[in-house]
């Protein structure tokens, strides 16, 4: 059966009519000789939206993670991350492979740890050990449920890292979403970070692309690792275009991916067989376990041959996340599947 409503992530939208029309018609050159109108666009609104300097267009926020890693640390030094940070699990050991770091993940409810858990986890000096080098933040938390780091949560652990003189870094894939959830911008979002990017393709809907930004030092640096890496492009306005579409469109809009969500959370809650507490969905990313007899892996199956497609990310949980091609009445459709398939 084919897919009607697509649950599995927010990466899974295509580009709309419009979207495809304005990247046809965006104007390019050479990203390389800072000669693509449309890529130094994208850039400039970037780096004004998160309030650094400059930014950077790049293939992929995975690159965006990785280059930061290479930027801020030297070999055999260590990032401090929460345990569930999109690195540690999704980047094919990137930070060993390419940072050649060592990663410290720590404990904490919904994807955050606290400033006693950072203080505890930096190193002291001393030979035996790695140096602590990196503080790291995802905002949203993905495995985290799309749980929204309160502001003064970001303060108090990166204040601590600063003390102690590690550089900090802020994983925004889905940065938008908390902007739009909280009410409170970017750039103060972004503000107590050395770097920080977002994503065009994940709630944003753009096809290819994410954008980190940061001081002038640290994007010369940056220019550098991408070139090295071959994520240099050239005539790249083409795809960046996708991404300022998305930034004038896209944004507010996610506010309608939140309320679909919270809608989905609240009907699965009330079926027999699902473990969820609606409260703690906070964006456009809804976790539940299943109780009942039927396994995730199996339920996942289906609802898939009902035309709901979502996520098994463990033997009982599974991971919904709406975007800009789910409507409220996907949603309708996939709560009537999943009452079939979890108490049927
Ligand atoms: C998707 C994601 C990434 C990686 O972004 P890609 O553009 O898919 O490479 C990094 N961090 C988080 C939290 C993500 O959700």
């Amino acid at each position: 059966m084919a897919i009607e409503v697509d649950l599995y992530s927010d990466t899974v939208t295509k580009p709309t009519a419009e979207m495809r029309r304005f990247m046809c018609e965006a104007e390019v050159g050479d990203e390389q000789k800072h000669e693509d109108p449309t890529v130094n666009l994208l850039q400039d609104m970037v780096a004004e939206l998160l309030g650094k300097d400059a930014a950077l267009f790049l293939p992929s926020g995975t690159m965006c993670n990785e280059i930061a890693m290479r930027v801020h640390c030297r070999h055999g030094e260590e990032m401090i991350a929460h345990r569930t940070a999109h690195p540690i699990h999704f980047e094919t050991g990137g930070p060993a492979a390419l940072a050649g770091i060592n990663v410290q993940g720590l404990d904490g409810p919904r994807g955050q740890f606290d400033f006693a858990a950072v203080e505890a986890a930096i190193r002291p000096d001393n030979r035996h050990m790695p140096r602590s080098r990196l503080l790291w933040v995802e905002q949203t938390s993905n495995l985290g449920g799309g749980s929204v780091w309160p502001l003064e949560k970001i303060r108090a652990v990166v204040d601590v890292a600063r003390r102690r003189g590690l550089s900090t870094h802020m994983d925004g894939a889905r940065l938008m979403n908390a902007v739009v959830a909280s009410g409170i911008a970017a750039q103060q979002w972004a503000a107590p970070f050395d770097s920080a990017w977002i994503d065009f393709t994940k709630g944003l809907g753009a096809p290819v692309g994410a954008a980190i930004a940061g001081s002038r030092e640290f994007i010369a640096e940056a220019w550098r690792c991408k070139q090295q890496m071959g994520g240099a492009m050239r005539q790249a306005g083409i795809i960046a275009a996708g991404g300022v579409y998305a930034l004038r469109h896209h944004v507010k809009r996610l506010a309608d991916d939140h309320v679909n969500a919270k809608r989905l959370a609240e009907g699965l809650a009330t079926l027999p067989g699902v473990s969820l507490d609606p409260a703690t969905v906070e964006t456009n990313i809804v976790f539940f376990d299943l109780t009942g007899s039927i396994g995730a892996p199996a339920a996942v199956e289906r609802l898939l041959s009902r035309g709901v497609r979502m996520g098994a990310l463990g033997p009982r949980t599974i991971r919904a996340v709406t975007h800009l091609d789910v409507s409220a009445q996907g949603i309708e459709r996939s709560l009537e599947a999943a009452q079939e398939v979890f108490t049927g």
